[in-house]
């Protein structure tokens, strides 16, 4: 993209490896040159690198100075753990359809469809206040990627497109349906499947009794992904305390995770409630 400019690190580099420590994507490395580079493809722009270290200040050559005198007695210049010491990370300035990597992987980033930051959703398990699921109405939430792995938006539509033969609904305020050409088929933009992101939320919703099939359907669609997912069934509590979808994913033949969570409702409710 002209004029773009995306994580890089400048010729300041001195190649103390700071950065590659704290990189969630393992994007950056040293060249033959000793300066450390971004694998522009494996880089998520989470822009971790830039904001965890420090610019310490020193000039590349003085450092290198530094370096080669200290070398001449067998003795090795090292840079504090949370410093860039020449400030040779660049600030990304990020265009359209790059910088979708940074909406769903930068927590700093506000997503402009949804107004939410980290990953752009309240998610599901927000329901108490949210209201999206109503009773007898199951949310059914695919996260793929994980730091370390991370998940291009073609795996997204690929579980989105296997998933829409059921015909779930969507969730309109969800940054990946915002992505979508048609919610119908769960097909995607084309320009953003390219994309890599730390990792992008599914959310969908549907009727109880269906749950069976949507796990069906992605236990079959993991095997065609060049990622992993974790999958979050929901349900709204029944006034017994009881969860209306264990019944259902038992059914499939998982068991509920004990880490499950539950919303006591305690926040204000955004819809009218009941
Ligand atoms: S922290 Fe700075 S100087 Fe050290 S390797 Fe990374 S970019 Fe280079
Ligand atoms: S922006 Fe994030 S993924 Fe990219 S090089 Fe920096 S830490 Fe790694």
């Amino acid at each position: 993209m002209p004029g773009e400019i995306i994580m890089e690190i400048n010729e300041k580099c001195v190649g103390c490896g700071n950065c590659h420590a704290v990189c969630p994507m393992g994007a950056i490395s040293l060249n033959t040159e000793g300066i450390s580079v971004v694998d522009q493809d494996k880089c998520v722009e989470c822009s971790t690198c830039y904001r965890v270290l420090r610019d310490e200040g020193y000039g590349a050559a003085f450092v290198r100075a530094v370096r080669s005198v200290l070398s001449a007695f067998h003795l090795q210049y090292m840079a504090a753990v949370d410093v860039c010491p020449t400030g040779a990370l660049v600030q990304p300035e990020l265009e359209y359809p790059r910088s979708l990597r940074a909406a769903f992987s930068d927590p700093t980033v506000v997503h402009a469809g949804t107004g939410v930051g980290g990953r752009g959703t309240e998610e599901i398990k927000t329901n108490d206040v949210t209201g999206r699921l109503g009773h007898g109405e199951a949310g059914i939430v695919v996260e793929l990627g994980r730091p370390g792995v991370g998940a291009h938006f073609r795996d997204v539509q690929t579980v989105a497109m296997a998933l829409a033969s059921l015909e779930p609904e969507y969730e309109p305020f969800n940054p990946v349906t915002q992505l979508m050409e048609d919610t119908k088929t769960g097909k995607m933009k084309e320009e953003v499947l390219d994309e890599k992101v730390l990792s992008a939320i599914i959310e969908a919703k549907t009727r109880l009794e269906r749950i069976p099939e949507y796990l069906s359907i992605l236990q079959a669609v993991q095997k065609e992904i060049d990622t992993v997912f974790s999958v979050g069934v929901a349900s709204r509590c029944l006034p017994d305390g009881s969860v209306p979808h264990q019944k259902w994913v038992e059914e499939a033949g998982y068991t509920l995770s004990p880490n499950g969570k539950t919303n006591l409702g305690l926040g204000r409710p955004l819809y009218g409630g009941d």
